[in-house]
């Protein structure tokens, strides 16, 4: 494959650029990371992996490193949050890994982060560069450049947008607004585990389900830590306060809650909220040399724990067709979109039904609980075999449609 002089740029070094970098990177082509913060890392909490990313960590030779830092819990349980009845449960143990070949775990993000960086930095073809705002970027047909807060100028072969939900890349390209707020917003706390209180399963991940607000909790690092997710609906969702008045929110919106919840609530720190804003999907992520990447491109609610998942499946398809296009830039990013479009979708989609399944109250929430009581293991397991099962990962370039080829050599 012909080697392109300038470097791919990556803007964003969260999980989806580092990821794209490292993909990129191990195919020895150069890349430069453009992130914004002095130092590249991670907001200290848990996530969550579901068992297709684990073919995409094999491609980016990260398997091992990331089970190391890993908890594989035996299930993900979804609870009631007023009756704290167990109502359904993903099993996440052997028969999962049995089925879907890869396991589930759970990690700290400062680990999933340094595993990466470690990567990354072991690659000499990838340049890291803190501290660089990159506000926009300039077409210059034969190379792309991105144009940073300090009046530069960086030229690449293509730039790759993995600069989040708030992405200034995408609204450059697609002319988009901020995401739309859905009215939710989310506190996290990691606290020891020799401080929790609450009657938990603490080895599993949980989900306690209630009319408009959740909690999830699962172990992190050996099952010392324990890392807990609060999320519900509020009026104040776009309003800044203080931990004294999010904590009285909180009071009133759990206050049917079950007891463990309540106890649950009573461990978290609550001087950070996080607003949760969607996004809809859109059709065009690329144009000439640059593409939109993980949450830029298709941010989702966290319904099935999948964005992250989804930013690291993109960097590996990306960084396959880059490799197979040779040199054919553009091409390569129209194939990226083709390939990852409608997964992508419909990630998106189906995890806002997913939101309104967790939400739901009075009869609803009765038909949702007698429902779920009747799947069995396996019914589990067909619901998520879509997302679970993973992706095929291109080995040529899709060769051009006849009716495209004709329609083309009529144009010419
Ligand atoms: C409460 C919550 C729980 C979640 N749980 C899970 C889970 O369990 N599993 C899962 O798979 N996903 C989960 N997600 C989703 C997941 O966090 C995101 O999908 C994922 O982080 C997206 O990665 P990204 O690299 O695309 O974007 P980001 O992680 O947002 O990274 C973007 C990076 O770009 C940098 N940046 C931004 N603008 C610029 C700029 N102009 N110039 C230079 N750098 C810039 C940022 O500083 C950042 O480092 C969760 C999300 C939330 C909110």
């Amino acid at each position: 494959m012909p080697r392109s002089e300038k470097p791919i740029l990556v803007v964003g070094g969260g999980i989806g650029g580092l990821s794209t970098a490292l993909a990129l990177g191990r195919k020895g082509l150069p890349v430069r990371v453009l992130e914004q913060t002095p130092e590249l890392g991670a907001i200290g909490y848990g996530i969550q992996l579901g068992p297709n990313v684990f073919p995409m960590f094999d491609r980016l030779g990260i398997r091992d490193a990331i089970l190391a830092e890993s908890i594989l819990p035996g299930a993900c349980r979804m609870l009631d949050a007023l009756s704290g009845e167990e109502i359904t449960r993903v099993a996440t143990g052997p028969s999962l890994r049995q089925r879907f070949h890869h396991p589930y775990i759970v990690l700290h993000r400062v680990d999933l982060h340094h595993v990466l960086l470690d990567a990354c930095r072991a690659v000499p073809a990838i340049a890291l560069e803190s501290s660089t705002t990159v506000t926009g970027f300039e077409d210059r047909g034969d190379c792309v450049a991105a144009l940073t807060e300090h009046g530069e100028a960086v030229e690449g072969a293509a730039l790759i947008a993995a600069d989040g939900l708030r992405s200034r890349i995408r609204a450059q390209l697609l002319g988009d607004t901020e995401p739309r707020p859905i009215g939710y917003v989310a506190h996290r706390t990691i606290v020891p585990m020799d401080t929790v209180t609450a009657d938990v399963h603490r080895s599993d991940v949980a989900l306690w389900a209630g009319p408009g607000f959740h909690i999830v909790h699962y172990p992190l690092r050996h099952g010392t830590l324990f890392n807990i997710v609060a999320v519900f609906r509020t009026s104040t969702h776009a309003e800044k306060g203080d931990a004294a008045r999010y904590r009285a929110e909180l009071e009133h919106t759990y206050r049917a809650a079950h007891p463990t919840m309540q106890a649950l609530l009573a461990m978290m720190d609550l001087e950070r909220r996080w607003p949760i804003g969607d996004r809809d999907p859109v059709r065009h992520w690329c144009r000439g040399r640059v593409a939109l990447l993980g949450d830029a491109a298709h941010a989702t609610l966290q319904s099935f724990a999948q964005g992250a998942c989804m930013a690291i499946e993109d960097a590996v398809c990306l960084a396959e067709l880059v490799g197979l296009a040779d040199g054919d830039i553009p091409a390569a990013l129209r194939h990226y979109q083709a390939a990852r479009l409608l997964r992508t979708a419909r990630i998106q989609l189906e995890s806002r039904s997913m939101w309104e399944f967790y939400h739901v109250e009075g009869i609803a929430r009765d038909v949702r609980n007698d429902t779920c009581r009747r799947w069995s293991e396996q019914d589990v397991f067909r619901c998520l075999e879509w997302i679970y099962d993973g992706i095929t990962l291109p080995t040529a370039l899709p060769r051009p449609e006849p009716a495209r080829r004709e329609s083309a050599a009529a144009a010419s």
